[in-house]
């Protein structure tokens, strides 16, 4: 059985359809293409002498002398750079990874260096510790060193401290870019090996946190050493800029956060909840429990969406910048942008009781926690809570833009609503006919209308979307068609935090677009094989092994990679014909991190910095 198509008249639909059934078109022509996604631990040779790591470091400096520093670095920039700069020096390309660390040091030396260190943040890593005799306990921070000067990671941490510093000894646990968005510190001094490194480059650079790396000479993990004079050089030198060189999203992304902190109760005051002892009554419930789901978890990368287009827009029109203070929005945009968080967290709720998911920011999914009833209810009410702030938003924005928003979030959610209705009648009819036009079209319902309506929002409180309505709706198209299959993919390599298990969206009989591949190019047996593995016993541990081995076999990893490919040429195609600079500038910064290149390594380490906020 095949999914029955989705309203044709409806001309969004559509669009959408052309899209999936382009991307099948790809899917088609990626069939003959061997495409490999390359491992890169071949370009990350640390070199052996310190004359010549002196010697590029010296050159790296002059280089970016010459380079306009007013956007942060795109990851294929910094490569860009570095293969030239290797070139010119005449070194190989082993010392690439390398390179593009000292590139990067450059390029935010200035300005990481005009942070107070009271505002910096020094990362060590615990591979640094004496292998044998450490005493130190890890903890939730990393390790707890107790400087008992077996190792140098005590006399940095003193050095540091003193200073102002706050220190972790973790290389980048999930706690970095949280204290980050938190406001605590500005900037980071790490030191790591190139591995760990070449992770923080899409995760932190990119988005303008002013950072300076001392790369480990190797990545055994074990008793490894560094270039010590580079930490001091930088440890301990201050100077103070009139203004930052490089734009940055962090204060954007502080923002986004403040809503869900600071500013929440003036955004969304508690009517029921104002007393402790209110919220334990019956009536305080449901909204105790829906504002603490709002306050706590996720990544707030949809009102961060909503806030930065509007930031890239407004500047046309008045500053509301404040360098020390960062950018400041009027309660109504501030108000819209929330209420886009919240429809997304209803979502959720509703999405997590119909796959029977467990957990959810990494604590027990809310019908776990109170109730399938409960839960439902919780959903429904913060969609009710989601219309009341935009209408709230008149006031600041106007009657129509906030009629505009309604109409355009009202689109999202209906979409997301066929979506994933499409994807459980897919699931409840136990067929094995799944297209990959059918798996595209279910994805780009289910993902690119949120990053659109989040999109939309922050132009249209700027005044009106004209010009950029039909390009951010394939932007959203592509960006969110990426989205989804990458994270197809991540669900293969298990680092998704809130997917502990891999395989698992597979075995759960989702649509998926592998699987839709798989299918694609099955033969009789293969097929017969996935039906066995998918509708086997659950606690067949061998289904894993057996399911990977198929989608091998039927090159369903490369063909996916490689639409992600497609979908990100598309989406910067898209951004690079953008006019406005700012605006322009934040949709590559999407491209980026929204659809970030994976190295093929199967196993992430678990103290990578995390992500940033993503769809
Ligand atoms: S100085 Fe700290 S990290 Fe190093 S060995 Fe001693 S306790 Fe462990």
């Amino acid at each position: 059985m095949s999914i029955a198509p989705l309203d044709q008249e409806n001309s969004e639909d559509q669009i959408v359809s052309r899209a999936a059934k382009s991307a099948d078109r790809a899917s088609e022509e990626t069939k003959p293409v061997k495409r490999k996604r390359q491992s890169t631990s071949h370009l990350k040779a640390v070199p052996e002498t310190l004359a010549l790591r002196e010697e590029m470091k010296a050159e790296a400096e002059k280089f970016v002398e010459h380079l306009d520093c007013a956007n942060p670095f795109t990851k294929s920039t910094l490569e860009k750079w570095s293969r030239e700069l290797l070139e010119q020096m005449n070194q190989p390309e082993k010392f690439l990874g390398f390179m593009m660390v000292l590139i990067g040091n450059f390029f935010w030396k200035r300005q990481f260096l005009a942070i107070p260190f009271e505002r910096r943040l020094l990362l060590l890593p615990h591979c640094l510790k004496h292998a044998e005799g450490c005493p130190a306990e890890y903890d939730e921070f990393g390790l707890d060193c107790e400087k008992c000067g077996a190792c140098s990671i005590a006399d940095y941490k003193v050095r540091a401290e003193k200073l102002g510093y706050k220190v972790l000894v973790a290389e980048g646990s999930p706690v970095v870019l949280k204290i980050i968005i938190g406001g605590y510190v500005d900037g980071i001094l790490g030191v790591a090996c190139l591995n760990v490194l070449e992770k923080s480059i899409d995760k932190v650079l990119i988005a303008g946190v002013p950072s300076y790396a001392v790369p480990l000479h190797s990545g055994d993990c074990k008793n490894t050493k560094m270039d010590e004079p580079w930490i001091w050089e930088v440890l301990e030198d201050y100077r103070p800029l009139e203004e930052p060189l490089t734009r940055s999203y962090l204060p954007t992304m502080r923002a986004a956060n403040s809503l869900f902190e600071e500013n929440f109760d003036q955004i969304l005051p508690p009517l029921r909840t104002k007393t402790e002892a209110a919220a334990q009554t019956p009536l305080g419930k449901t909204e105790a429990i829906a504002y603490d789901w709002l306050k706590h978890g996720g990544k707030r990368f949809r009102p961060f969406i909503t806030l930065a287009a509007y930031d890239a827009l407004i500047k046309d029109q008045t500053s509301t910048d404040d360098a020390e203070a960062g950018p400041t929005y009027p309660l109504g945009v501030q108000k819209a942008a929330m209420a886009i968080e919240v429809f997304h967290k209803a979502s959720l709720i509703h999405d997590d009781i119909e796959d029977d998911d467990q957990y959810r920011y990494g604590q027990e999914t809310l019908h776990r926690q109170h109730g399938t009833g409960m839960a439902i209810n919780l959903g429904d009410y913060l969609i009710g809570i989601g219309y009341r702030l935009l209408n709230e938003a008149r006031a600041d924005i106007g009657a129509e833009a906030a009629a505009d928003l309604v109409e355009k979030m009202a689109a999202a959610h209906i979409k997301l609503c066929e979506g994933q209705g499409a994807e459980m009648a897919w699931q409840d009819s136990q067929s094995f006919e799944l297209a990959p036009l059918d798996a595209l079209q279910i994805y780009a319902l289910k993902t690119s209308p949120a990053f659109e309506a989040a999109l939309y929002a922050g132009i249209r409180m700027t005044g009106s979307v004209g010009q950029y309505e039909t390009l951010i709706s394939s932007f959203s198209r592509h960006i969110g068609v990426g989205f989804q299959i990458l994270n197809d993919l991540k669900d293969w390599r298990g680092d998704d935090n809130n997917k502990l298990i891999t395989g698992q969206d597979a075995l759960a009989m989702r649509p998926t677009l592998l699987l839709a591949l798989a299918l694609q190019t099955a033969d009789e047996q293969q097929t017969a094989d996935l039906k066995d593995i998918l509708q086997g016993n659950p606690s067949d541990g061998m289904r894993i092994g057996r399911l990977r081995k198929i989608y091998q076999d039927c090159d369903v990893f490369t063909k996916a990679e490689a639409l992600v490919d497609k979908s990100r040429a598309r989406a910067e195609d898209l951004a690079e014909s953008v006019e406005n600079e700012d605006f322009k500038q934040l949709l590559k910064f999407f491209c980026e991190s929204v659809l970030a290149e994976e190295t093929p390594e199967a196993k992430p380490e678990p103290n990578v910095l995390m992500p940033l906020p993503m769809v």
